[in-house]
């Protein structure tokens, strides 16, 4: 939201500055059309945002957002959920197993064929991969051959 200090901040609409007991209505940054830039991040009485003739197309350009941000947070929470449960103790045990090999005795790449002891871990949760260093490719680890 926009930082409003009563008695300092003016409404984007009038200039008028904001007063406490005023009605106001504030916007957080968002991709405003244009010509209403000059209004995002900004606070504006209500009473003047009710006889703004650009209200619908601004306040449909701040609700389009807001979708957006939610669906953008919930996908980050399902996708934060799913790679929690996705963890399979058993195969990070294996994943840190084959890399201890691959440290010690080397290893040899499926794509190039280089043998070598540095490839660097891309991935650490399941499905786990590593990255070739001779020809930066993704392997997953089980298909190097030690
Ligand atoms: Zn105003
Ligand atoms: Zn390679």
């Amino acid at each position: 939201m926009a930082l409003v200090v009563i008695g300092e901040t003016c409404c984007s609409l009038c200039g008028e500055i904001l007063q406490e007991h005023e009605a106001r209505r504030s916007y957080s940054m968002f991709a405003a059309p244009a010509d209403l830039v000059s209004h995002v991040d900004t606070s504006m009485h209500v009473s003047c945002h009710a006889a703004w003739p650009r209200r619908f197309d601004f306040d449909r350009a701040y609700e389009v957002h807001q979708r957006e941000l939610e669906s953008w947070a919930s996908e980050q929470r399902t996708r934060h959920e799913a790679s929690r449960t996705r963890v399979d103790p058993v195969v990070a045990r294996d994943h840190a197993a084959v890399m201890a090999t691959i440290r010690e005795r080397g290893a040899t790449c499926p794509h190039c064929g280089v043998h070598a002891h540095d490839y660097r871990e891309f991935s650490s949760t399941p499905p786990t991969k590593v990255l070739c260093d001779a020809c930066k490719r993704v392997v997953s680890p089980f298909d190097l051959k030690t």
